[in-house]
């Protein structure tokens, strides 16, 4: 959806139809503008054919159902992937993409073996939510609909801030998706420019940060961001943040057996998890082709406990989604050929 067209054509119409619009798109779910029939047939026609609403996608289900990835086609023929989790519990989880492709090449994950080829906007983001709560109408009724947003599919939200910010906004707003600011939370590799501007953002969104190793010597190794970032300096600027917001935030910590696992890993990580509001999330890692496997469930368990023995509050990710290459760093648009 382009909403930079969508605001010119509604240009001139009166106040009301902006509500009307914004109903019919973010409750009704719509997705041709025929199907608003409060708004004027010559309205609806020019809104067809400017700002039309469907959204190109191929579905793919994991066996167990409670994944669902979708391949987007966008106007300019680009392809993102977007996942739909739905939890035990009954409520679910869109994990978001915020560029086509991602420009900082981590080791580990296939996205960054992409390359990057251009940020997402706005609306192209809010698409992709907008995508799962018309496919959940349609196939559970009108009372599921995404309860909660992760930037966490493919490419770096905070290298693409504006348009990150602006979709966060609708997401969150009472006439947009409607959808808590503590139900959206985005991932960083540790981009300080937009970690800083975050902190003074006055929203109550999750902070995420990719951290995979603690010592700059391995993170560079997995990470090249970090030679732009390196730990001190990020670390410097996620205290800040904390200090501003006091809010609590998660690090994710990939476990990529003999790489990032061992006593010494797990010793280097508890010095830096020196903040009260400071959490580790182990995920473990999802095979993506290259050398790396994950680490065995007993490694994980071990790590994680130490943790938990030195005051560090610890976590591990249930990963779902893995048979279709939708779990986390597994989009690559591959099944797009
Ligand atoms: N670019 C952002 C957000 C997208 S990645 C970031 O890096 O934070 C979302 C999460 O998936 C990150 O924590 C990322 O490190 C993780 N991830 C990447 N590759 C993975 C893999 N192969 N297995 C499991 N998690 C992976
Ligand atoms: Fe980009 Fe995140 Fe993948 Fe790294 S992990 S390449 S930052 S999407």
């Amino acid at each position: 959806m382009d909403l930079v067209k969508l605001k010119s054509v509604l240009q001139g119409e009166p106040k009301f139809r902006y509500k009307q619009v914004w109903q019919a798109m973010f409750r009704d779910f719509i997705s041709t503008w025929q199907e608003n029939t409060t708004l004027p047939i010559t309205l609806r026609e020019k809104l067809d054919e400017e700002v039309p609403l469907d959204i190109d996608a191929q579905m793919f289900g994991s066996k167990d159902n409670d994944t669902i990835k979708a391949l987007i086609t966008l106007e300019d023929k680009n392809k993102i992937e977007t996942v739909l989790l739905t939890h035990i519990d009954g409520r679910h989880t869109v994990c978001v993409s915020s560029q086509v492709g991602c420009p900082l090449a981590c080791e580990f994950c296939a996205t960054g073996k992409l390359g990057f080829k251009r940020n997402l906007t706005a609306g192209e983001i809010v698409d992709q939510i907008l995508f799962f709560n018309r496919h959940l109408l349609k196939t559970k009724g009108k009372d599921h609909k995404t309860n909660n947003v992760v930037f966490m599919g493919m490419g770096e939200p905070f290298l693409n801030y504006d348009n990150v910010m602006e979709a966060v906004r609708i997401i969150n707003d009472k006439d947009g998706l409607n959808i808590g600011a503590r139900h959206i939370s985005i991932s960083t590799s540790g981009i300080i420019d937009g970690i800083n501007k975050f902190a003074k953002e006055d929203l109550q969104v999750n902070l995420a940060i990719s951290l995979h190793a603690a010592n700059d010597k391995l993170r560079a190794k997995l990470m090249p961001i970090d030679k732009k970032y390196p730990l001190g300096k990020m670390l410097r600027a996620v205290k800040n943040y904390v200090e501003k917001t006091d809010r609590q935030v998660m690090f994710e910590y990939l476990m990529i057996d003999g790489v990032n696992d061992t006593d010494k890993d797990v010793k280097d990580l508890i010095a830096i998890m020196d903040q009260p509001l400071y959490m580790v999330n182990l995920i473990r890692y999802n095979p993506t082709g290259g050398s790396f496997q994950p680490s065995t469930n007993e490694k994980i368990k071990k790590f994680k406990n130490a943790l938990l023995r030195a005051g560090v509050k610890a976590t591990q990710r249930y990963s779902m989604g893995d048979d279709i290459d939708a779990a986390c760093g597994q989009l690559s648009a591959r099944n797009a050929k």
